[in-house]
C-alpha cells in the first residue's frame, strides 16, 4: 500500500468516525423504506458508510425557501448511493452539488433540434442532471413516488442514473462498462429493448415501462435502472436481457 493509499484509507476512516450519518435517522430509513429491505446487514451497513461520505464531499442546497433537512439529505443520498454500492464512490466523481427545490420547477432554455433549429423551450422538470454540473431534485415529486412505492418510479435514481451514464461524456444510455462485459451485448439489449418500446407506443399497446423511456437511449437507461431498482421482476420478465445487462453493470441482483 503506497503513502497516498494510505492517507486516503485514513482520511476515509477519520470521516466515518467524527460524521457518522445519525443513528435514528438512518435505522428509521432503513427499516421504513422498502427500497432497502432486500439489502443484507453488510450491504446496509457499507450503504451507510457511503452516505457520510457522499455527504461529506458533495454540497446539498436549498432552493426557493425549501427548508432541507438532515432527514431529506440522508434519504437523497441513500438512495442515490444504493447504485454505486457495488461501484463505490468514485462513480459519482467530477461533481459536487445537489440543488433541491420544494415541488417540480419551471427552466428555461434555447434547445436544438435534430434539424439544428434552435427555440426557445419553457418546460417544467421533476429533476435533472447536468453534464459536470450539479443534479437538480424537486423533493415533493421523489417524496411521494417513495411514500408510495411507485414501481418503475425514482427521481433519485433516475437522475443519478444519468451521472453515471455521463462519466464517459454527454448522456447516450451507456455508461462505462466494466472490462468483464461485452459491449456488444450491451448496444444489443438495450438498442432491441427501446426500439420495441418504440413500437408499443407508435401501436398504441400497452407500454411495458414507463414511455418516457422511449424518448431516447440516455432516457432508456435511466428509466430502466427505476425498474431494476423498484419494480425488477417487471423488468425481467419484459426485458430480460436489459436487466442482465444492468445487473453486470451495477453488480447487483436484486430479484435473489
Ligand atoms: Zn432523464
Amino acid at each position: 500500500m503506497n503513502l497516498l493509499h494510505c492517507f486516503k484509507h485514513w482520511r476515509i476512516r477519520r470521516i466515518l468516525r467524527r460524521y457518522p450519518v445519525n443513528r435514528l435517522i438512518w435505522r428509521r430509513l432503513m427499516r421504513e423504506d422498502v427500497l432497502f429491505s432486500g439489502l443484507s446487514s453488510v450491504q446496509k451497513a457499507y450503504l451507510r458508510e457511503l452516505t457520510t461520505l457522499f455527504i461529506q464531499q458533495k454540497r446539498f442546497h436549498a432552493a426557493q425557501g425549501l427548508e432541507l433537512t438532515e432527514v431529506m439529505q440522508i434519504k437523497i443520498t441513500a438512495h442515490a448511493c444504493l447504485l454505486i454500492l457495488e461501484l463505490g464512490l468514485d462513480y459519482y466523481q467530477g461533481w459536487r452539488d445537489i440543488i433541491v427545490y420544494p415541488e417540480a420547477f419551471w427552466v428555461e432554455r434555447d434547445e436544438t433540434d435534430e434539424n439544428g433549429i434552435v427555440s426557445h423551450q419553457q418546460r417544467v422538470l421533476g429533476g435533472e442532471a447536468w453534464l459536470s454540473g450539479p443534479v437538480v431534485l424537486a423533493w415533493q415529486d421523489f417524496d411521494r413516488e417513495t411514500h408510495q412505492f411507485a414501481a418503475g418510479r425514482n427521481l433519485v435514481l433516475h437522475e443519478f442514473a444519468h451521472k453515471l451514464d455521463m462519466l464517459n461524456g454527454a448522456a447516450n444510455g451507456k455508461p462505462p462498462l466494466h472490462s468483464s462485459m461485452d459491449h456488444h451485448a450491451w448496444t444489443l439489449a438495450f438498442s432491441q429493448a427501446f426500439e420495441q418500446l418504440r413500437h408499443q407506443l407508435e401501436q398504441g399497446q400497452t407500454s411495458t415501462l414507463n414511455p418516457y423511456a422511449a424518448s431516447e437511449p440516455a432516457e432508456f437507461f435511466a428509466v430502466s435502472t427505476e425498474y431494476f431498482f423498484t419494480a425488477p421482476d417487471h423488468l425481467a420478465h419484459h426485458f430480460p436481457r436489459v436487466y442482465q445487462q444492468l445487473s453486470l453493470f451495477y453488480r447487483q441482483d436484486p430479484l435473489t
